[in-house]
């Protein structure tokens, strides 16, 4: 009943403390160990159930004990030959969420979690200059936070690739749906260039579970765990 009982990383763990997170709520109990062993998973968890860190936590601590990963540091080393394109951008973790304030505060909570630990959380969302967007993106981007269509939109520039995004999250995955982004969900995690489930760790989280949410989950899944709180 600790934030203890999972390896984290020193910066991170310490970062917990920072934001005075003494307990482990509920959501954050049980799905940060299943995300830990590198499972997919179908969460059940309304706002305030501290759902954001209970993907944020493991995910950046992942990425701040394992790296960027050998696949993409190699393509980096090696120059531009293969679809390596040192242009764009390429997140290891991916989070979409529905609304500009939902992406802000997950981006906001992931920069508090990854505080000095050299992992750069960036956030892009319709409705705001995107010169701004794309700057902050070419400073470096391990873990972005988007709204679907603002994310298609860079994708379409140029401006990012999905070649070697390893965790993948929806969240609030019914509101996306009920704000009609399917088509572009499915543009950005369907694209060739992004690792197919299974090579890719898949997360989502939804406060509902109706037929169209078992749907992509069974889509964008692979031998998940389901988990409700
Ligand atoms: P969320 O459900 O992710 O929107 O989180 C709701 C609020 O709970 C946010 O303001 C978090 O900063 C806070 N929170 C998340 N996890 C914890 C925790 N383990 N202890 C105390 N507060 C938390």
């Amino acid at each position: 009943d600790s934030f203890h009982d999972v390896e984290m990383g020193e910066i991170i763990m310490c970062n917990i403390n920072l934001s005075r997170y003494t307990r482990p709520t509920p959501v954050q109990k049980y799905a940060i160990p299943i995300i830990k062993t590198k499972r997919d998973l179908m969460a059940c968890a309304q706002t305030g159930s501290g759902k954001t860190a209970a993907f944020l936590l493991p995910v950046l601590s992942q990425i701040f004990m394992e790296g960027p990963g050998e696949a993409l540091q190699a393509a980096k080393s090696s120059g531009e030959n293969g679809k390596y394109n040192r242009r764009k951008q390429y997140p290891i973790a991916l989070v979409l969420a529905p609304t500009r304030e939902l992406a802000l505060q997950i981006y906001e909570e992931a920069r508090k979690v990854a505080y000095r630990s050299k992992v750069r959380p960036c956030v892009v969302y319709g409705g705001a200059d995107i010169g701004q967007q794309i700057r902050e993106l070419e400073r470096g981007c391990h873990l972005l936070v988007a709204t679907p269509g603002r994310l298609v939109d860079m994708m379409e520039r140029g401006k990012i690739g999905m070649d070697y995004c390893n965790y993948l999250v929806l969240d609030e995955a019914d509101r996306m749906l009920d704000m009609g982004f399917e088509p572009q969900i499915r543009r950005i995690v369907e694209q060739d260039t992004m690792p197919a489930k299974g090579s890719r760790q898949t997360m989502m989280f939804s406060a509902t579970f109706p037929k169209e949410i078992q749907i992509l989950a069974r889509d964008f899944l692979e031998d998940y765990i389901f988990l409700a709180v």
